[in-house]
């Protein structure tokens, strides 16, 4: 019998054992760390849901106070409206978040999830938005040791393209 075959072949296994336990320990770290992430963004919903909801019922009773033939400031109402529109805003944030979170796309249309590689909602059947650049981590990017003779060091800035947004001046109507 080879010997030596056989212990190659099981240092071999051993190695990948080893290996694979790295990856899964890794992956369960990865995972955990998706859930409390998942979590978090599940409890922000939670919140800013419940805000909504006080505001749709401040409109609600201003509104009712209208038809009562009551004194309601409109100004108040827009303010309200508006402020419901910028909350439903930051709730979809938080939700496609959550769901990027569970690697999953989240369809504004309908709310549902659909798996990530797929160019339209599995529920609603709307075309997803193409997905912008994924974030990269800057400080996850492996340090470069540097050469002593290394002549890719002196290379010139790039000079980032400013675009300056002019503002329009707003006519004030008195
Ligand atoms: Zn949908």
């Amino acid at each position: 019998m080879k010997t030596d075959d056989i212990i190659a072949k099981v240092k071999a296994t051993a190695s990948q054992a080893g290996q694979a336990a790295v990856k899964a320990a890794d992956k369960a770290a990865k995972t955990a760390e998706r859930f409390v992430e998942t979590t978090k963004l599940q409890y922000q919903i939670y919140e800013l849901k419940g805000e909504v909801d006080a505001l749709y019922k401040e409109v609600g009773k201003l509104m009712h106070a209208a038809h009562q033939n009551k004194p309601v400031e409109e100004s108040r109402i827009d303010e309200l409206l508006t402020e419901i529109d910028r909350k439903l805003a930051g709730l979809e944030d938080l939700q496609e978040k959550k769901a990027r979170s569970k690697n999953r796309k989240y369809c504004k249309a309908c709310g549902n999830t659909s798996e990530m590689d797929q160019a339209y909602c599995g529920h609603c059947g709307v075309a997803f938005e193409a997905e912008p650049a994924p974030e990269t981590d800057k400080a996850e990017e492996p340090e470069v040791p540097t050469d002593e003779n290394d002549e890719t060091a002196e290379q010139a800035p790039v000079e980032p393209e400013t675009e300056e947004l002019q503002e329009e001046p707003q006519s004030e109507e008195e």
